[in-house]
């Protein structure tokens, strides 16, 4: 299983483009969320309209969501004929075909190629690919995911965005690695007047945090993202107090094997 990191940044970074993961099993391609800003880190992965087998959408942000438009646009402009998968939340047909046609109207009755929507509660077999979903604490509903693919299975899983439950501390059990939001150290972050500001740990997840998770789920490797931009400049410090942890802070472009 392969893991590109295309963007790692949160919603209003202007140095990181939006959360975008591009995962590759057993001969297969699925985005993992697509923001604003992502829809340029995977047209330079390649241009070919039929590279992406599909996508998985954590929850309905426009930082996680927005760039499917375009996406889409430019997948019908080069020429697309293959079905294209599109799992997340239930509702995510009703929401990305309204993103769709407030962005290009019409857009959905003329695409040349089918959009197959996979609304996930639980479980989702995709031929050799296991999905499996949790929710997760978020300002709006948002899907922990669980993926198991490949010879050996590698376990792939990642937060979207938000604070973990018990439930998914166990959907991330022993996973080959675990991709977190890590938005703030301690609930608080400061704002461009270096005022602090508290966000709490309902709606995004500390760094603190993570290291219980970390202490229950024990995943083989954790990456931090989503982590807030002014937060994120402090990379160098972050990184060293959490050396024995062996967490990573992946930057855009950055692929790990497992
Ligand atoms: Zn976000
Ligand atoms: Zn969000």
């Amino acid at each position: 299983m392969k893991i590109t990191f295309l963007g790692v940044g949160e919603g209003f970074d202007e140095d990181n483009t939006n959360t975008c993961i591009l995962v590759e099993a057993a001969g297969r391609r699925m985005l993992v969320d697509c923001g604003a800003t992502a829809p340029p880190s995977v047209w330079h992965k390649s241009q070919r309209p039929d590279y992406l087998d599909g996508i998985f959408i954590s929850h309905f942000h426009a930082d996680h969501i927005f760039g499917l438009p375009a996406l889409m646009k430019r997948m019908e402009e080069d020429g697309r004929t293959r079905p294209f998968y599109l799992f997340g939340p239930v509702g995510s047909q009703r929401n990305v075909e309204r993103l769709m046609e407030v962005a290009y109207q019409g857009m959905v009755a003329k695409l040349p190629f089918t959009l197959r929507f996979r609304e996930l509660q639980r479980s989702h077999r995709w031929d050799d690919w296991n999905l499996r979903v949790v929710n997760t604490r978020h300002s709006v509903q948002n899907l922990g995911l669980r993926l198991e693919a490949g010879s050996p299975t590698k376990v792939f899983c990642y937060s979207g965005d938000g604070m973990f439950t018990p439930t998914a501390s166990k959907l991330y059990t022993n996973a080959d690695l675990l991709v977190h939001d890590a938005y703030t150290m301690d609930g608080t972050v400061k704002n461009f007047k270096k005022e602090v500001i508290t966000i709490g740990t309902k709606t995004h997840c500390s760094m603190q945090q993570l290291e219980r998770l970390d202490d229950m789920a024990r995943p083989k490797k954790m990456a931090l993202i989503h982590v807030n931009r002014n937060l994120r400049k402090n990379r160098n410090e972050i990184l060293k107090k959490y050396k024995q942890r062996r967490w990573i802070m992946p930057e855009s472009g950055d692929v790990i094997n497992l």
